[in-house]
């Protein structure tokens, strides 16, 4: 469970230096949070330069009685396999090292560039000494990415039906209104927060934060939980909260957003203020061109199916692969990611494979 290592990137530590990779483990820490394994893989020493990227930490199993097979065993039946990280991504990091290596034995071992694997064990926590360290010491290295595969899964029932290009934005926020206790049977007396702050967040709510663009849905804010923490019917309390997130797209940054949603907020008058939390989760956008392509065609040749170019869903290790390569995501059916019986058919480990060695033939043949 995140972020043990488990045993997983010392399997794949010896696989891929068998392999002829140069491996790397890298621990990183920060204080407040666990220390984190990391692993970092290249062989070859050429451009173009294509990463594999990934987790092996997942979610816990949950009540571990409801699972049909237990959670940390990998037993299949009738061509399923099961296990907490089978589509979350165990599962496809499998796919990708089994493709890397099948690729670089067809070609004699070398290649025509470089192949690394960038594989974190803080995906599902904090995501603090995973990805986002990794590649900045990867760059401080020398490290020079062109292009980058990350095995999320991202299709809804089957294997080919969507890619992620892009994921939005995420800032979460809390909104506090101060105002005057008092009896309630003299509001005269007092300044009910309560009123103030439902008055301000219809106002935050009345209007969407933006009409979409070409490729995101619109911006979109959600409260989660209003609180004023008042156990007692005749007063009029002091203070009342509301928490928010919001999910934004390529037309709005972090700073856009609290600069809207603050002034709606100040047009309805009255004394409060937002706590902002610290976000490192920016909107991005893979254009859609020839990777996206290369990758489609990839899955149309294995899957018969033309997928979907999404920019729908949660937050992933992407938005910081970004700043480094273009990166579009690819992988197994999600399912049943984070659920009791997290599972994946064989049939669709052998078809992911199929799809990266395939991906791998386009991209060293003709790099986008
Ligand atoms: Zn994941």
């Amino acid at each position: 469970m995140t972020p043990v290592e488990g045993g997983a990137l010392a399997l794949l530590e010896g696989t891929l230096s068998g392999a002829g990779f140069s491996v790397h483990r890298v621990r990183f820490s920060e204080p407040g949070a666990q220390d984190v394994e990391n692993l970092y893989a290249r062989i070859g020493t050429a451009r173009p330069h294509l990463m594999f990227a990934g987790h092996t930490d997942v979610v816990p199993p949950g009540d571990e009685s409801r699972w049909r097979h237990p959670p940390f065993a990998g037993e299949i039946a009738d061509g399923v396999l099961f296990g907490r990280g089978a589509v979350d991504m165990k599962g496809a990091i499998a796919c990708e090292l089994a493709a890397a290596l099948d690729y670089i034995a067809a070609n004699g071992g070398t290649l025509n560039g470089s192949v690394s694997f960038l594989i974190t064990g803080d995906e599902e926590g904090v995501a603090v000494n995973g990805t986002v360290k990794l590649l900045r010491w990867a760059a401080a290295r020398g490290e020079k990415f062109d292009r980058c595969i990350l095995g999320e899964p991202t299709n809804p029932k089957q294997l080919g039906d969507m890619i992620k290009i892009g994921r939005r934005g995420s800032l979460s926020g809390t909104l506090i209104v101060s105002g005057m206790e008092g009896h309630v049977a003299y509001p005269a007396l007092a300044d009910n927060p309560v009123r103030r702050i439902v008055a301000i967040m219809a106002a935050v709510m009345a209007e969407p934060l933006d009409a979409g663009s070409a490729h995101f849905d619109p911006s979109n804010l959600e409260f989660t939980s209003v609180d004023v923490g008042n156990k007692t019917a005749n007063v009029i309390p002091a203070e009342a909260r509301a928490r928010f997130n919001i999910r934004f797209n390529d037309r709005h940054t972090q700073a856009s957003l609290k600069t809207l949603i603050e002034a709606r907020a100040r047009a309805q008058g009255g004394n409060f203020r937002i706590e902002w939390e610290p976000s490192n989760a920016d909107a991005f956008l893979t254009k859609p061109g020839p990777f996206a392509d290369m990758v489609s065609g990839a899955i149309a040749e294995v899957t018969g199916r033309q997928p979907e170019l999404s920019t729908s869903g949660g937050t992933s290790d992407a938005r910081f692969i970004k700043d480094y390569c273009p990166v579009v995501e690819f992988g197994l059916v999600n399912a049943t990611m984070h659920k009791i019986d997290e599972c994946v058919t064989t049939a669709d480990l052998v078809r992911l494979t199929a799809v990266y060695r395939r991906i791998l033939d386009r991209y060293f043949n003709n790099p986008p």
